[in-house]
């Protein structure tokens, strides 16, 4: 799967599931930005090791849930490396409480990060991708969104509203051959897996055929794929890539 010449943009690079999307799209010739909220050292490692491909490779700190500072990174992405051709709102945070116990700061900053994120960076990039008549918007969602889970009311609503907000915007978009489609990870080996409690952790893990967590590695092989030409009349999908919990 070829992507010399494609730039490419991906929400929250800086660790994780992120940092591998960055790195798997570069190997493939992709150029590269990614974005980061506070992890600055972190994301310098990442684009350190992207420059190995012989790619271009920077990194913007910006926080998805702020319309001005999204603004402030397409342009930023746009003037140093191109329009971008590859979207991938990867960007997310959990804050997990039962519904009784939860505070609305808790409910707002979940609810802002991944979806009304996914949504800013979405409506600004397809602009650009419009006048192309090219794009590829991949989307981050999770199990959660799909089942729901429990303690995870606030994270499970805006995973689920991004899988709407893929099929409303693949619509929108597929005469322009722009396409959009989501992957729902089940439990991935992550910093945010890992702050899981132990007790949920394993019960997670035992809902899993496979018997065990995903790898990073796992989820960015089929970003590559939808990023690229061999995924071209695929849209508005959502694809489990969870070792079977959900099926
Ligand atoms: P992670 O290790 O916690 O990394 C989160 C990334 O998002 C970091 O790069 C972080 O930047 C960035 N970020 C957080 N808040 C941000 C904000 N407001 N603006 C911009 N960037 C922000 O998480 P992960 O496990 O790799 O998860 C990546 C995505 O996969 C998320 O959308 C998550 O919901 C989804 N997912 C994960 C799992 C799993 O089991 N791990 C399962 C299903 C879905 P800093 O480094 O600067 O903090």
């Amino acid at each position: 799967m070829d992507l010399s010449g494609k730039i490419a943009l991906v929400t929250g690079g800086s660790r994780g599931i992120g940092r591998e999307i960055a790195i798997e799209l570069a190997k493939h010739g992709a150029s590269i930005a990614i974005s980061y909220v506070s992890n600055e050292e972190k994301a310098i490692e990442v684009i350190e090791s992207i420059q190995e491909y012989s790619v271009k490779a920077m990194c913007v700190k910006a926080d998805v849930s702020r319309e001005e500072e999204v603004e402030r990174l397409v342009d930023t992405v746009k003037k140093q490396l191109g329009p971008i051709d590859i979207l991938v709102n990867n960007a997310g945070i959990n804050m997990d409480a039962l519904l009784i116990r939860m505070k609305t700061q808790e409910w707002d900053q979940v609810i802002d990060t991944n979806l009304k994120g996914t949504y800013l960076c979405t409506r600004l990039v397809a602009k650009d991708m419009l006048k192309k008549r090219y794009g590829k918007i991949i989307n981050i969602t999770s199990v959660a969104g799909v089942a729901g889970n429990i303690g995870q009311s606030n994270y499970s609503a805006s995973k689920a509203g991004i899988i709407g907000f893929t099929k409303a915007v693949a619509k929108e978009l597929a005469s322009r051959n722009i396409n959009v489609n989501a992957i729902a990870p089940g439990l991935i080996e992550t910093d945010m897996a890992q702050a899981l409690k132990e007790e949920i952790r394993e019960s997670l893990i035992k809902s899993v055929p496979m018997g065990r967590l995903g790898s990073p590695k796992d989820i960015a092989n089929i970003v590559v794929f939808l990023a690229s030409d061999k995924s071209d009349y695929i849209t508005g999908q959502t694809i489990n890539v969870d070792g079977g919990m959900i099926m």
